[in-house]
């Protein structure tokens, strides 16, 4: 935005908007509206000549951008379409993902995120959010410092080791915080002024993409220890310096760091990770929905996690805080939840067990089948949550039939290939009692001339409105109170017609509002709780939906 109009002629408005014209202002993709520019602001800001003649409105802008991107062949293809219009005219690609959330989402994130990493290296055109590396330590404040908006609110930060899962993938890694971002602006309205990208590059252990040519990243193995440690405790400081007001969300850390991290700066700064709180609270919604069907209560429930990582004890921990906010005892709550690995069922004369799956490793012998584990504890609900694709068969969901009148089951595992069972076969083997979510897209599934439309247990769900609530109380801290809040605002956005059609999440076209009342249930608890830096307003809500960005173009003359 270096050159401001003065010349003489331009409107008052215009110079008081300190605007710059021209080129410029067509390069400026906050303000760049491309052939929507009216006849009066080409004439006064300089654009007579540097565009067609003809003037689109942004209805018809949408319409050829969609048009086109049909046509393209594949997904890839529309992630880079859709990325350079992104880098060209922010309003009209927002316009875009608020307007068609089901078909932009999965181009613009999972799953096509993930193929967009992996090719990161080709597919590179220009640079978007902050890259830090290892060589940047002892001055990262003055990275931080290089990003030309003060105001930021939101960071995303990966170090690129356990993206999606696909492992570690480096620098390349950068797509995921751009993704995420991108859908706190579409989905919850946070002004993409405010939302800043990081990728922290301490190497990579995959070689094959280190020893590519067209690697972006360091070409080093990852920092490791006490270097690594140092690496990002010197970036969360500098985050408080330069951008004291930022939230930093963690994501896509490789198991033990994500943990680590979680713990050691939760209480610090405005801190969380999504992988394990972002995904329980979606989790924990599903569970508050899927009961409005089954009937029974969360205390009546005994979940078997498939899995025991990051989103595993993430959906337990929110489970027993559910529980012990509902009033019963930590050891009663934590005996409700269960945890079934690699090696088999998590138990407590299992030797050698890592510290978060300590919590559910309970008294019991060990079980090596998980068909054997779901006859053995008779659980109402399993969540699918090990990215080890068809592990929910035929003999598990029957058995979770015979059990259970309505049994719960979500296969979240990402991508498609990992899910643990389709939609189809979650309803056909359980003759059509299942309550159902997943975390892959799948079609509506009839059976029996009942029509069942499973929907996504995606976290872009909960995320953008918690960002959107922490940004809008200035939260000092997000806490696990919080997630529980967001938990229970989005099971309320769900309709008994989304039940009925065994949906127990509201449709995505919906997403803007839900996040408005996430974020009033976000904000509400740092308000209560004192960790809110704003004064609360008198209609939380209604401030809140005013606060939120409109991808409309608006008037410069
Ligand atoms: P993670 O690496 O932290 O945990 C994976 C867990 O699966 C580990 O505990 C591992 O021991 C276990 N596991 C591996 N092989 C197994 C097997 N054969 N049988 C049983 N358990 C096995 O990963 P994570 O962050 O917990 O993510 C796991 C999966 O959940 C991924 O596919 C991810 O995409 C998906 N996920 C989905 C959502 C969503 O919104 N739907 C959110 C978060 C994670």
């Amino acid at each position: 935005m270096a050159k401001t109009i003065a010349r003489r002629g331009l409107k008052a408005r215009a110079v008081r908007n300190r605007l710059p014209t021209g080129i410029e202002l067509m390069r400026d993709p906050l303000l760049n509206k491309g052939t929507a520019f009216s006849v009066a602001e080409r004439r006064a800001l300089g654009l007579q000549g540097l565009l067609p003649p003809r003037v689109s409105s942004q209805d018809e802008q949408v319409q050829r951008i969609l048009e086109h991107l049909r046509g393209l062949p594949n997904d890839l293809e529309k992630y880079v379409d859709l990325n350079a219009l992104h880098d060209r005219n922010e309003a009209l690609f927002f316009r875009i993902v608020a307007d068609y959330p089901d078909e932009i989402m999965p181009l613009i994130y999972t799953p096509t995120v993930g193929l967009a990493c992996q090719r990161f290296g080709h597919i590179f055109q220009r640079p978007r959010g902050l890259f830090i590396s290892a060589k940047d330590r002892g001055h990262i404040a003055a990275v931080l410092r290089n990003w030309p908006q003060r105001d930021v609110g939101i960071i995303v930060v990966t170090d690129g080791e356990r993206i999606l899962g696909l492992g570690d993938l480096g620098a390349n890694g950068m797509g995921i915080p751009v993704g995420k971002l991108s859908l706190y602006t579409g989905c919850a309205g946070v002004a993409p002024e405010r939302c800043l990208p990081v990728l922290l590059d301490a190497g990579t252990d995959n070689d094959a993409l280190r020893n590519h040519p067209f690697y972006i990243g360091l070409k080093r193995k990852r920092l490791r220890g006490g270097a690594y440690d140092a690496l990002v405790d010197e970036f969360v400081m500098a985050v408080q310096e330069v951008f004291p007001a930022a939230l930093i969300q963690f994501e896509d850390f490789a198991n033990t760091n994500a943990f680590r991290l979680l713990h050691k700066y939760r209480d610090r700064v405005c801190t969380f990770n999504d992988d394990i709180q972002g995904t329980a609270a979606v989790a924990l919604a599903g569970i508050y929905s899927a009961l409005r069907i089954t009937g029974g209560s969360l205390a009546g429930q005994r979940i078997l996690c498939m899995g025991a990582g990051e989103a595993a004890t993430g959906i337990c921990d929110l489970v027993v805080s559910a529980l012990t906010d509902e009033g019963l005892p930590e050891t009663e709550a934590r005996g409700r939840c269960w945890l079934f690995d690699s090696r088999g069922l998590v138990v407590a004369s299992r030797a050698g067990l890592a510290e978060h799956k300590l919590p559910y490793a309970h008294r019991h012998a060990q079980v090596a089948d998980f068909v054997a584990a779901v006859e053995a504890l008779q659980p109402t609900a399993i969540i699918g949550v090990a990215a080890v694709g068809g592990t929910f068969t035929q003999a598990v969901l029957g058995a979770m039939a015979r059990i259970n009148p309505r049994p719960i089951v979500f296969a979240l595992s990402n991508p498609t290939a990992q899910a643990e069972c389709t939609a189809e076969q979650a309803y056909r083997w359980s003759g059509g009692r299942a309550v159902f979510a997943c975390g892959s897209p799948f079609d509506p599934v009839t059976l029996e001339g009942r029509r069942f439309v499973p929907r996504q247990g995606n976290n872009s769900y909960i995320f953008p409105g918690v960002g959107l609530g922490a940004v809008a109380s200035g939260a000092r801290r997000i806490t696990n109170e919080m997630f529980l809040a967001a938990a229970r605002a989005l099971a309320q956005q769900v309709a008994k017609k989304d039940l009925d059609q065994g949906s127990i999440y509201p449709p995505l076209a919906r997403i803007r509002e839900v996040s408005a009342h996430i974020a009033a249930a976000v904000a509400e608890v740092a308000f209560e709780r004192k960790l809110a830096a704003k004064p609360r307003p008198r209609r939380l809500l209604a401030h809140i939906r005013a606060q939120m960005y409109q991808p409309r173009y608006r008037s410069y003359v």
